[in-house]
């Protein structure tokens, strides 16, 4: 076979890992890369490690009392990978506090025999663990829920019932009694949830409190509630026991706090006993995305630095903080004590030790899609993660050594096949993977020049990384052809060459005009692109290039010439925070004054005009995913794209495209080029057929054949299925 360039080691984005003359990265091996991140914590009873701390994840698992071994295997993985301390899901004082309905609890003795596996499995590995204590007020989605004020959220059917003074009571000795339980389930302390707009959030802020007694009016009235619970728990577990308690810093809500209420607040938190201040950023109901891959890196840090300078008890960061860079900035600037990250951990159970022995550049970097995580809670599924398929599936999806050693082809170097051949190396087998171009990354090189998903980019840095470090051959610029296959005869070829866009070519009238382009020949930067443009398909790649053609920041492809992407290590520049904070209508002072932090969205004037267009008569991105697509069509929506849905395409002149509208009237719409995102077809043709055009079977060669991600089904392809595939292939042959 022909051979090709191998490829070089790539840095993560913000490595402060130097670079050898030679390109690669090293780093002496005396040297501690993040001091800061790996200095411990003392907390005078305890100490912490280090300063990364796993902020709480709704798994899933934690709901039912016979998932708990699974649970116990994904904590004891992270404990294991180095991170100083953990934080479980939420779990309810009490029955009005559930999420959902019989959701995890800490009511009795059975319950601390159940949790005892989580602790134990996490202090074999000298980690530490606490469990949060979370009561969703007006947010819980079940008949019994309360709050401050009767009000209903806009994500919950169900309106709450406003809380008495008995029940106010009643619920600060649940707290406490909960908190005694998790002490004797072994856990070293709790994390009282006071953020993200769940009850004590609610009782804090006037978005909600509207109450005339005690527990209402000012900002002393209003967090009453959350200091008598901090006091009664503190009184419970004795000072020889960790309480964080999770602060919102900045609401994002009408009628939220300001910095001067949140400091307030937080100093009486300290004083009721604290022992860390941990930072929420947002409620939930916000129209302000908060942890979103398009928020960029640390965008919230400056709130939590402001009260930081009022407390003296540790302060924690939160929010897109994902790669050790940007954690160790933070520290090394005094903007926080601890660093706070939650779904990095999903994606990369060995994120401390990687970071701690000098290779970042290994770590596989939670990209803030939320596609396998966040949304899986929303749809009641067990959350994963979509680069990491193992995630919460560590006791199912396991990447043992293989028995027998086996030569392994995987054909196609998008992310189905650079994960299968990943997985196959790590378990021993001599693996080739051959790419048909002279890049790796498939579909993720065009997902990271859209503007907001610059973190795609992480990535292909990590699988390429991983694949020098598995030894896994690397033959670019390589069109495999049935023939080389049969001559090399391998034990196992991997069929992973992905898709290619739909083209209309045949469908409709003119789509061999000039003036039609694929959203592929747009995104390599192939094809140059006028000043109006139609885009034919509105699923989440039609939204994506609706965002690039409108773009602001960041010079698109266009401008740096295809030749960029053909580099796999260009990054492309995110937006800057307070260009974004513009956007989104985000008070830039740390001290902010506006209620919530909330100020006027920025008017953004068009940079070009754009058509959107769908055939179905539904509203644009109806579809796309829960926690994100609200994000999409608000993004659309401020940049001036046009939404035309029902539409009917009729044809393609030099003028521009002609399309029947909802009405029945013909329109024409003068654009300069119309970009295809009509979906995609499966590439297989490498993948010999099973039965003969009469229906009989084939006899089949030694080397047993296998199809992954796109090349094996095209609609509705996502990432999360080629990269789960390919591991749940690998982990097999
Ligand atoms: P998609 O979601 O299937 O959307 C393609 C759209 O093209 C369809 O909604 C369809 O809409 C239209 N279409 C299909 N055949 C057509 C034809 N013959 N003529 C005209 N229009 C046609 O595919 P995609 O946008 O390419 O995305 C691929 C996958 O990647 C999807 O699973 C998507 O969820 C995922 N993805 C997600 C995101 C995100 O969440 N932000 C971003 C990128 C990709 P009508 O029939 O109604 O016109
Ligand atoms: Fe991060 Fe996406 Fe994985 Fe969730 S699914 S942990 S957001 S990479």
């Amino acid at each position: 076979m022909a051979a090709a360039a191998t490829s070089n080691k790539l840095s993560d984005s913000d490595s402060n890992i130097t670079k050898s003359s030679s390109g690669a990265n090293t780093i002496a091996t005396n040297e501690v890369p993040y001091p800061h991140i790996f200095q411990p914590l003392d907390l005078g009873h305890t100490q912490l490690k280090n300063r990364i701390v796993m902020g709480s994840m709704h798994t899933g698992l934690e709901d039912r009392f016979y998932n708990y071994g699974k649970l116990a295997a994904y904590f004891a993985e992270r404990a294991k990978g180095g991170v100083a301390m953990m934080i479980t899901g939420g779990i309810s004082p009490n029955r009005e506090g559930w999420l959902i309905p019989a959701g995890g609890t800490m009511n009795s003795r059975v319950d601390v025999i159940n949790h005892q596996r989580l602790t134990r499995a996490v202090h074999r590995h000298d980690s530490k663990i606490i469990m949060q204590i979370l009561h969703s007020g007006r947010y819980g989605y079940h008949p019994f829920v309360v709050s401050a004020s009767a009000f209903k959220s806009p994500i919950s059917p169900f309106k709450p019932r406003q809380m008495s003074i008995s029940n106010i009571e009643s619920t600060i000795e649940d707290y406490a009694r909960c908190a005694s339980l998790a002490k004797q389930a072994g856990y070293d302390g709790v994390e009282i949830m006071g953020s993200e707009g769940y009850l004590l959030n609610q009782f804090l802020s006037r978005h909600v409190n509207q109450r005339k007694d005690e527990y209402g009016g000012d900002i002393h009235g209003r967090m009453k509630f959350p200091v008598a619970i901090v006091k009664a728990v503190r009184e419970a577990v004795g000072e020889d026991f960790i309480i964080v308690f999770r602060l919102s810093m900045i609401d994002l809500v009408k009628d939220g706090n300001v910095m001067d209420e949140v400091i307030t607040v937080a100093k009486a938190l300290e004083e009721a006993g604290v022992s860390i201040l941990n930072t929420g950023i947002g409620w939930h109901e916000a129209r302000v995305p908060t942890i979103v891959t398009s928020v960029p890196r640390a965008a919230f840090v400056d709130y939590t630095a402001e009260v930081k300078k009022h407390v003296s008890i540790p302060v924690m960061a939160a929010n897109r903080i994902n790669m050790p860079n940007t954690a160790e900035t933070i520290l090394s600037s005094g903007q926080a004590d601890l660093i706070q990250m939650a779904r990095p951990f999903l994606a990369d159970p060995d994120w401390v030790n990687k970071a701690k022995t000098g290779q970042s550049d290994l770590i596989n970097t939670c990209i803030a899609c939320n596609q396998a995580c966040l949304d899986h809670t929303f749809e009641n599924k067990r959350s994963t993660c979509l680069v990491n398929p193992r995630a919460c599936y560590e006791t199912e999806l396991t990447y043992k050594p293989a028995k027998k050693v086996k030569n392994v082809a995987v054909i196609g170097g998008g992310v189905a096949g650079m994960s299968a051949a990943t997985v196959a190396a790590k378990r021993g087998h001599k693996v080739t993977l051959y790419e048909a171009k002279d890049i790796l990354g498939g579909q993720f090189n065009y997902a990271k020049v859209i503007p907001g998903k610059e973190e795609f980019f992480e990535t292909t840095r990590y699988y390429l990384n991983e694949l020098n470090h598995q030894g896994v051959t690397i033959r670019l610029n390589t069109k495999v052809t049935k023939e080389m296959l049969d001559e090399a005869n391998y034990d196992h070829v991997v069929i992973a060459t992905g898709v290619v866009p739909r083209s209309l070519e045949g469908k409709l009238e003119g789509a061999d005009n000039p003036k039609v382009i694929s959203y592929a020949d747009l995104l390599s930067g192939e094809q140059e692109v006028g000043e109006t443009v139609a885009v034919i398909g509105a699923g989440g790649i039609g939204f994506d290039v609706s965002e690039y053609l409108t773009a602001r920041h960041g010079q698109t492809l266009h401008e740096l010439g295809p030749e960029t992407l053909k580099d796999p290590s260009y990054r492309p520049e995110p937006q800057s925070v307070s260009e974004w904070k513009q956007e989104w209508g985000v008070d830039d002072n740390a001290i902010y004054q506006t209620d919530g932090g909330l100020t006027k969205p920025e008017k953004i004037i068009p940079s070009r005009r754009v058509y959107l267009l769908q055939r179905r008569a539904d509203r644009l991105g109806k579809d796309l995913n829960k926690t994100t697509g609200w994000v999409h069509r608000a993004h659309i929506k401020s940049h001036g794209v046009l939404q035309m849905p029902g539409v009917t395409y009729d044809k393609v002149t030099n003028e521009g495209l002609w399309v029947t509208t909802p009405q029945g009237q013909s329109q024409l719409l003068r654009v300069d080029t119309i970009v295809v995102c009509a979906g995609q077809e499966s590439v297989n043709d490498l993948m010999p057929a099973v039965t003969d055009l009469k229906g009989k079977a084939v006899k089949q060669k030694t080397t047993q054949y296998h199809i992954i991600g796109g090349a094996k089904l095209a609609a509705e392809l996502d990432a999360k299925r080629a990269i789960r595939d390919g591991a749940e292939l690998a982990a097999k042959i």
